[in-house]
């Protein structure tokens, strides 16, 4: 059997798309699943748009996904010479003919033809007959020519079979005579694509579907060169939900790999939900494995119709699709604890809260700290923002809970310091979980409030958030000096608190 081939050849003109890496993604599944190879082709015959940095980031983007590759990255414009070779090969066979037209006539003849309102705006075939000598001729006269295709002029279609749309046709008569090589002896992108992928003996195309009329035209360059035609699949593009195109332009750095990395997601989360935006597993299952993805990803399941992306810019509750928001956070609920922790840190080292002890004699504690507060967490981001009290003596109380859970309460700032005093004449050994709640709630007893008054009140004070884990495993999870002496220090809420009804 012929090994499975496939190809991820993104042009390196910007940062990496979320939609470029659900097609990495599904070519990558493609390519696992047969026990193929994946080739990573930088396409960067466009000089002035590709940059390095794009390369870069196109490449560290799917190192930090975790799709990794099996040959490349290739570079398109290191085979510039084999793309012009095929083109005369297609010129000697009478497939593609020189023309001599320049820039300024073909925009003449278009304006004149959109002028006239004709159905056909396309190249009008001036120089596709041209004899032997008339091309002698103007080249001895030096003027440059391109080299076109020249698309057979019959009656019927070229067709293809396309894995998820079907067969996908177009009258030849519909088809220009397209430029492969421009007139500057600049080979162009239908034409590279096709040699490159001819070479990498790629088996399958798996490319979004704002290619097919791409894929008409490279399906009679493929016959032209006498080689036969890989499978096609063509993918939804992913809209947003007012139907337009995902786009930085239009919708700022949350179509980009790199914003999620930057927020916290983890890259399988954000592989699992690209799988499913355009990929129907034909279940209810939402969460997969990379292996149970392999195994579950078919081309057939592939959709056909656009998918949506559910995304409202400006909305303070989801900074992207909740939906990928969801997925991660069930990740963040389940994998390893080790792993989480590896995370973490580099979170941490990047904001400064990184502690070498949580490698060394704080390890049990760091784990089980992060085990204790992931549950509510939507992000890794989360532990150095939400979380943070529990690594570091400052940090934010929020207002909802100050204004809710202190402010309503005045005696807190009697009752905290009090209930302080109780944990305080504890032993170490005695400062338990379940000492801690008896002793609350015996004060809560004899000041005739209810318990969650001052359970409310030391979550503020110790955490600064609303919710949380249960109250008395933060008490353990602090630590008994920490405990006390944030409780005891209750006076500074009130302080800010009047200091902000002031201003
Ligand atoms: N460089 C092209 C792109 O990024 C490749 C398209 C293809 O898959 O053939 O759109």
């Amino acid at each position: 059997m012929t090994e499975v081939r496939v190809r991820f050849p993104p042009s390196p003109t910007g940062y990496l798309h979320i939609g470029s890496a659900r097609t990495a993604l599904l070519n990558w599944l493609w390519a696992k699943k047969n026990n193929g190879k994946l080739v990573l082709r930088i396409e960067d015959t466009d000089e002035e748009r590709s940059t390095q940095t794009s390369i870069d980031g196109i490449i560290d983007g799917l190192q930090w996904l975790g799709l990794d590759w099996d040959e490349g990255p290739y570079f398109q414009t290191e085979f510039a010479d084999a793309h012009r070779q095929a083109a005369e090969q297609l010129l000697a066979a009478g497939h593609a003919y020189k023309c001599f037209c320049t820039k300024e006539e073909l925009e003449r003849k278009r304006e004149a033809a959109m002028a006239a309102k004709q159905d056909e705006v396309g190249y009008d075939g001036t120089c596709r007959d041209l004899t032997p000598e008339q091309v002698a001729e103007k080249e001895a006269q030096g003027i440059p020519a391109a080299i076109r295709f020249k698309v057979p002029q019959r009656e019927g279609k070229v067709a293809y079979e396309d894995k998820v749309l079907g067969t996908i046709e177009r009258a030849y008569t519909d088809i220009e005579d397209f430029v492969i090589v421009r007139s500057n002896g600049k080979p162009l992108y239908l034409l590279c694509n096709v040699v490159d992928d001819i070479r990498d003996r790629i088996t399958h195309i798996l490319r979004g579907q704002d290619h097919t009329s791409n894929t008409t035209r490279q399906v009679l360059l493929y016959e032209a060169l006498g080689v036969p035609l890989p499978v096609f699949a063509h993918m939804p593009l992913t809209l947003d939900l007012q139907k337009r195109k995902i786009s930085k332009r239009s919708h700022g750095e949350v179509v980009s790999v790199q914003f999620y990395r930057e927020k916290g997601v983890l890259p399988w989360a954000l592989c699992n939900f690209l799988a499913l935006l355009g990929w129907n597993p034909g279940t209810d299952q939402e969460i997969f494995s990379s292996e149970e993805l392999i195994a579950a990803f078919t081309l057939e399941r592939i959709g056909k119709v656009n998918s949506v992306f559910n995304y409202q810019k400006d909305d303070p509750k989801f900074f992207t699709d909740p939906k990928l928001i969801s997925i991660n956070e069930q990740y963040l609920r389940t994998m390893p604890i080790e792993e989480l922790a590896e995370l973490v840190k580099q979170d941490f080292i990047k904001q400064g809260l990184w502690d070498n002890a949580y490698e060394g004699e704080k390890r049990a504690w760091f784990l089980e700290t992060l085990n204790l507060i992931r549950d509510r967490f939507h992000t890794v981001c989360d532990f150095a923002t939400l979380g943070r009290a529990y690594f570091a003596d400052q940090y934010k109380v929020e207002d909802a809970p100050l204004k809710k859970n202190i402010l309503k309460y005045r005696e807190l700032l009697n009752w905290l310091p009090m209930l302080a005093g109780r944990f305080d004449r504890l032993s170490d050994d005695d400062f338990t979980k379940e000492i801690a709640e008896d002793s609350t709630r015996a004060l809560a007893e004899e000041l005739n409030i209810k318990p969650g008054v001052l359970i409310n009140g030391m979550r503020t004070v110790l955490t600064g958030q609303l919710a949380g884990p249960g109250m008395f495993d933060i008490l353990i999870a602090l630590g008994k000096e920490r405990t006390i002496e944030r409780m005891r220090s209750i006076e500074h809420l009130y302080s800010s608190l009047e200091d902000s009804a002031v201003s």
